[in-house]
This record gives C-alpha cells, sequence and structure tokens, in this order.
C-alpha cells in the first residue's frame, strides 16, 4: 500500500503529464504542444518527432517496450494494437525508436470494428490520430497514446471523435454568448465532467460457476435470497475490510495513472459500491472512466472478487448506474453553472441555466437514446433508477425563482444568504442549492446537472456529445437573439422568460418513481422511450439530423452507422442472453432437477419397502410439484427455443422482435426456473444462490 506521504510522488508517475512535458521538452517546442492542446492547432511534424523521441525516453526509464494508439471503436471498450520500439540494424542487434511520425498517426487493421455500413470491409483502412489533449500514459508495459478513430474519409469510427466535436461545438457557442454578456476575455470554454461510477463485487468463484454471468455480464436465472435489500443496513455502512483492501489497492492503481479517484462507498445493494472521481475536462474524463472500469475488473481480480459493471447483475436487486456530473468552464475559470454574486453573473447563470432548460426539453428524445442499451433498460424505471421519461429536477427554490420571473413578481427574499439582485428585473439567486432528489434523471446541484440515467457499463461519451450539441445549439439560438437585440437587457430578461414558459414542463421536483409522474409525464407531452428500439426508432429524425450536421458532429451517414449499430448490438445482446439461458437450463437445472426428483421417488419407494403405511408426505408433495415445475419450464425452454428460431429481417425490426417476442419467453422460462429452484435441494442445485453471491463477502 502506498504510505500517505508517498502519495503525491506516486500520484500521476506512470503518466506523461504536463509536468513531464515542461521539465523534458525544449521550451518552443513545449509551448507548441500546449498551443495544440489548448486550441486545437496543428502539430508540425519536427515538433511532433522532438515530443516523440522525449516520449519514449520516459517510456523505455518507466518499463515500456512498447507503444500502442488506444482507441474507442463503437464497440463501447478501448482497443489497443502494440508495436515494439525496436528496429533492427544490420549488425543484429536493436535501436529503440519511435517517430513523430508514428505518434501522431496510426493504421489499425481496423476490419472487424463495427462500423454499422460506413466502411465496407474490403477497404478496411482505418487511421488513428493522437488526442494531445489527453496524456498518453503506461499500462503493463506499454505506452499508450489515446487517440481518435477514423475511417479513410474521415468519417468518426469511434466515440471520442464525435465528442470532440462536441467540445468544440459548445466552446464556440459558449464563447460567443459570454461576448455578448460581456465577458470579452474569454477564449474558450471546456466541458468538466464527474462520473460517478457503481459496481459489484462478488466471490470470483462463484462467478465462475455462473456462465451467465461469464457470458452476459448478469444472472439470467436466480431466485431472490431470503434478505435482499430491505434492511437498508449496506448503504454508506461500513466498509468490510477486504473490500477496503480492494479499494485501497484500486484507489493505487488510478492515481498511479493520474486518475483522481475520491470516494468511495458502499451503496445499497448489498455487495454494491461506488467510486467518484474529481471531475476532469469531458475527453479526458471519458478516457480515465474507461481506465477506471478496466482498472476495477483487473483489481478485483486480484483479490478474488469479480467486479461486476453490468446495469442488472441481479434481478430485484438495485441495479448499477454511472452520474454523469456535467458543467462547462471557462478559461477564465468560471463555472458556467455557478449562480454568482454579483448582477452580471446572475444573468449569466440564468443564460446558461435556460440553455440547459430548453435543451433538454427540445431534445429529451436525444437524451434517452444517448443512455439506451439492452442492458439499461433492464434498469430505468425498474423503481430504484430515474424512469426512461426524461424530467429536470432544479429544487424548490431555484424552481420557485423561475416561477416567479415567469410571473413577473419579484422573487420573496428568502432567510438564506442571498445573492445580490441580478440584472435590474433578475431576482436573486440562493447560492446553496444543496436539495437532493435521487429520482429525478437530470438533477441540478448546486453548480452543475447530474444526468443519473446512464448505465454503469456504458461509454460516458455519447451522453455528454448530446448534452455538449443540445446546449450549443440553444446558446446559439440564444445568441441569434440577443445579438439584434436594441435593448439587450430586456431582450435578456424576455428570453429567460419566454424560455422558461415554454419549457417549464419539463422541470419536476417530484418522485419520478412514482407511477403517477408516468401520467402526469404523460399529459405534459414529454416522450415515455421505454426500451432501445422504441427510442432508436427517433434517432434518425429531421430535427436530430439538422442538429448534428448543422454543429457538424455527425453526417448522416455518421448517424445512419451509429443507429445500425445500436440495434445490432441490442440484438446481439438479448440473443447471446438467451442462448445462454438455454444452455443453462437443459444442461445443468433440467437435469439436476432430474436427478433431485429420481433421489425423491427412491427415497419414497424405500420407504414403501419398510412399510406400505409410512408417511412420505414432504417427498410425494415436493415430487409432484417438481414434476409438475419442471415440465413447464421445459415447455418454456422449448417455447423459447421456437421463438429465437424464428427471429429474422434486420435493424429495427428485428430489434423490435427480440424485444417483443424473445424478451418474455425469456422471462416466462426464468420465472419457471425461479420457482423450481425454490423447492429444490441445495444440493442439487447446480448454480451459486442470489444469497451466496450476495452475502459471500463477509469481512
Ligand atoms: P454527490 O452528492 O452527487 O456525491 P459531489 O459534490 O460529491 O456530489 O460530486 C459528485 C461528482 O460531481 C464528483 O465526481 C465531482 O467531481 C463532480 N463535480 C463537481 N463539480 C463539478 C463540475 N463543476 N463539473 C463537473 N463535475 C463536477
Ligand atoms: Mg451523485
Amino acid at each position: 500500500m502506498v504510505e500517505a506521504g508517498k502519495l503525491t510522488e506516486e500520484y500521476g508517475c506512470l503518466v506523461f503529464n504536463d509536468k513531464i512535458m515542461r521539465e523534458r521538452l525544449p521550451k518552443d517546442i513545449y509551448k507548441a504542444v500546449h498551443k495544440t492542446i489548448e486550441q486545437g492547432t496543428h502539430l508540425e511534424l519536427d515538433v511532433a518527432n522532438t515530443v516523440a523521441a522525449v516520449m519514449k525516453e520516459w517510456a523505455i526509464e518507466n518499463g515500456a517496450t512498447h507503444f500502442t494508439h488506444w482507441f474507442q471503436p463503437m464497440t463501447g471498450l478501448t482497443a489497443e494494437k502494440h508495436d515494439s520500439f525496436i528496429s533492427p540494424m544490420d549488425d543484429g542487434t536493436v535501436i529503440m525508436e519511435f517517430s513523430g511520425k508514428e505518434l501522431v498517426k496510426g493504421e489499425p487493421d481496423a476490419s472487424s470494428f463495427p462500423s454499422g455500413g460506413l466502411r465496407a470491409t474490403f477497404e478496411a483502412r482505418g487511421y488513428t490520430a493522437w488526442d494531445p489533449s489527453s496524456p498518453a500514459f503506461i499500462k503493463d508495459g506499454s505506452l499508450y497514446i489515446p487517440t481518435a478513430f477514423c475511417s479513410y474519409g474521415g468519417e468518426a469510427l469511434d466515440k471520442k471523435t464525435p465528442l470532440l466535436r462536441s467540445m468544440e461545438a459548445l466552446s464556440k457557442e459558449a464563447v460567443k454568448m459570454l461576448h455578448l454578456l460581456g465577458y470579452e476575455d474569454v477564449k474558450r470554454v471546456s466541458t468538466t465532467i464527474g462520473s460517478e461510477q457503481e459496481y459489484f463485487l462478488i466471490d470470483k468463484d462463484f462467478y465462475k460457476m455462473r456462465k451467465d454471468l461469464l457470458f452476459t455480464g448478469r444472472t439470467l436465472i436466480g431466485a431472490p435470497a431470503s434478505k435482499g435489500q430491505e434492511m437498508e443496513d449496506h448503504y454508506f455502512g461500513v466498509i468490510k475490510p477486504k473490500v477496503s483492501a480492494y479499494m485501497h489497492d484500486l484507489d493505487e492503481e488510478l492515481w498511479k495513472l493520474g486518475i483522481p479517484a475520491k470516494t468511495k462507498h458502499n451503496e445499497v445493494a448489498p455487495s454494491q459500491h461506488e467510486l467518484a472521481p474529481v471531475f476532469e475536462t469531458a475527453n479526458i474524463a471519458v478516457d480515465h472512466n474507461q481506465l477506471t472500469m478496466e482498472v476495477m475488473k483487473k483489481v478485483a481480480d486480484k483479490h478474488n472478487y469479480a467486479c461486476l459493471l453490468h446495469e442488472k447483475p441481479f434481478e430485484g436487486i438495485n441495479g448499477s448506474g454511472k452520474h454523469n456530473n456535467w458543467s462547462a468552464i471557462t478559461d477564465t475559470g468560471i463555472n458556467l453553472l455557478e449562480p454568482g454574486d454579483t448582477p452580471s453573473e446572475n444573468a449569466q447563470f440564468l443564460v446558461f441555466l435556460c440553455a440547459v432548460i430548453k435543451a433538454v426539453d427540445d431534445y429529451s428524445e436525444l437524451l434517452r437514446i444517448s443512455v439506451a442499451s439492452a442492458s439499461n433498460d433492464l434498469r430505468l424505471g425498474a423503481s430504484e433508477a430515474p424512469p426512461a421519461i426524461i424530467s429536470m429536477f432544479l429544487g424548490d427554490e431555484l424552481t420557485s425563482i423561475l416561477e416567479s420571473i415567469k410571473n413577473g413578481n419579484e422573487y420573496a427574499v428568502h432567510e438564506k444568504e442571498q445573492m445580490k439582485i441580478g440584472v435590474h428585473t433578475l431576482p436573486r439567486i440562493p447560492k446553496d442549492n444543496t436539495d437532493r432528489n435521487r429520482t429525478s434523471p437530470f438533477a441540478f446541484t448546486g453548480n452543475k446537472f447530474e444526468f443519473r440515467a446512464l448505465g454503469s457499463s456504458a461509454s460516458i461519451s455519447e451522453v455528454n456529445t448530446v448534452l455538449n450539441t443540445i446546449v450549443a445549439e440553444e446558446l446559439k439560438q440564444f445568441s441569434d437573439v440577443l445579438e439584434k437585440a436594441d435593448n439587450f437587457e430586456k431582450e435578456l430578461h424576455n428570453l429567460i422568460r419566454k424560455t422558461i414558459i415554454e419549457h417549464g414542463r419539463i422541470i419536476f421536483n417530484g418522485n419520478g418513481y412514482d407511477d403517477a409522474w408516468v401520467q402526469e409525464a404523460e399529459k405534459r407531452g414529454l416522450p415515455n422511450l421505454k426500451t432501445t428500439p422504441d427510442a432508436y426508432s427517433k434517432f434518425l429524425d429531421q430535427k436530430n439530423v439538422d442538429l448534428f450536421s448543422s454543429h457538424k458532429i455527425f453526417s448522416y451517414a455518421e448517424m445512419k452507422s451509429r443507429y445500425e449499430i445500436a440495434l445490432e448490438n441490442y440484438i446481439k445482446t438479448i440473443n447471446i442472453e438467451a442462448e445462454t439461458m438455454i444452455e443453462i437450463v437443459k444442461k445443468q437445472i433440467l437435469p439436476s432437477v432430474s436427478s433431485f426428483e429420481e433421489d425423491l421417488a427412491s427415497a419414497i419407494a424405500s420407504k414403501k419397502s419398510i412399510s406400505e403405511n409410512m408417511s412420505c408426505k414432504f417427498e410425494e408433495e415436493t415430487l409432484a410439484f417438481e414434476s409438475k415445475t419442471s415440465d413447464k419450464a421445459y415447455s418454456e425452454l422449448k417455447n423459447l427455443e421456437k421463438v429465437l428460431s424464428k427471429a429474422k429481417g434486420e435493424s429495427l425490426e428485428l430489434a423490435m422482435y427480440y424485444k417483443d417476442q424473445v424478451i418474455p419467453a425469456m422471462k416466462k422460462l426464468r420465472s419457471e426456473v425461479d420457482t423450481l429452484e425454490t423447492c429444490t435441494s441445495a444440493e442439487y442445485w447446480p448454480l451459486p444462490t442470489y444469497g451466496e453471491m450476495l452475502f459471500s463477502i463477509k469481512y
């Protein structure tokens, strides 16, 4: 374990960070790299050559023999191909080489990554391009270079490229707005993200015994344990020493990689935990969240745990999400969602707040789509996670301020500390907005928004690409109005008021888990896209195509490819689950149940052989129930096989078939199998139970 005193030394020791660059690069080269990072300018080849040479030296000193362009293809995972630094010489020796060209650009064989039809396999060329704004790092003896991944024609084949484009779009529109508001010194705005990551830890030996966990990441069958999470004794509870050792190890590994892991605690469900980092610039946060998930699994393995990142590993037990905390900050250090102290700061805050309100209302379907996956469908709206209806929580205080603007009233001064009066007619805003509403998918939490609908296993790229783009769009619309204003203050006030009147329906401060909300939301006309196919059926709507193309985030072809990939992913996921379920039931469950039945039958026979009148109530009743239920399970198994064999068509049509036919057939089979579990002898049950898995970690 790292001693506390050594921590500052060890932090980021595997990262080619700014400090290392400043120390090792010639001054002019360091400046050129900085300019590229800050302004996105092109990096000259001679600069790249020098950086590469210095990077290589540093990497070798730190034990690296290879380098890899590290990218995030549409699989949702990360990809890497390692090349060694060695270059053979004529005399049979080698030298270690790494050129600027190798640093800046790579050409992985990309034919097997999903492209959704963007790139025919015969022209498999895909390029990786260095993202100098996310630092390179060393892992397992290789120098990792964060990159974006594009096709030969420049179309995005990954999750990083659109994110970078959306950060640019947001920066451009936010800067324009800030200039209008009088903040003329601002040159750049960056998005900041803090993603809280939930996960489960279970005993690795149990994990290895369950094909469903191995193949699909979740349990496909399993009766509830006698104890679940009803005692609520796990949330923020004492962390068990063994788990604590895991968390220490995890922190240490993350810190070495320069990932600012900050808080850790137990979650609501037994064996469920959370890790939150300090927020960072969006693209770095995305890289770091990917690494965090990877390191979580790797460290778990060392501790004989399996780390489950699936959104719903256990039915009936809370699932795992990833809270995406989002805000934007100027290069002059202003958090745009922080209520300020001066009148102009208040106006600025309200403009950006209103841009977010309008964005979420205008594009709630896109936000829903950005969190859609087969695994997250199991969690959203399952009374522990926000429903699939997108709404916003602002807290009572902020809401009443907006109400008063809407109604043209002076906002009654609260006894709490208030901020100074805003631009004449704009009211004071309470500084401490600490209201908490855990049921809202999109909550304002004082100086940032927290989007809670994202699933635990997902990349945080898409949600932030959407968030940045939709807010950029609204800022653009606002600027267009304000630029033409004769009376700026009056127009600004009108704009804010108009937004509140027209988009107030998206604000909901009540209990999002309540059924009444579903009806209320319908009355308000808010979409409720319950499943991934439902959500994606809206993705290619003209409104979304216009949005993404006008901000140069996605061309139509790029959107279409993403649509195809998402649906294909959905179909494949459910297909694997159905096949796995069939295999487990056929090869493990039914044969085990049959052996138990045989045992019961022979117990009855041997009792009866002693005396015809001997009572066999337990054996006879259990046997009768077991045979009846195993017959039912067998019919449901056959039914699932039949349903699966009829799956045909493609994309949306096929996805709908999986949703409407395959998932219900799986549910019916599960129900019979779970009933069987409740009456089969533990000795015969072939799988670790929910009770065993969830309460496996004792100390
Ligand atoms: P919670 O009550 O949700 O735990 P915290 O204040 O602990 O709230 O913050 C949760 C996450 O929000 C952390 O990852 C934190 O770094 C992040 N966060 C805080 N401020 C910002 C910001 N300005 N932009 C983005 N994320 C932020
Ligand atoms: Mg939170």
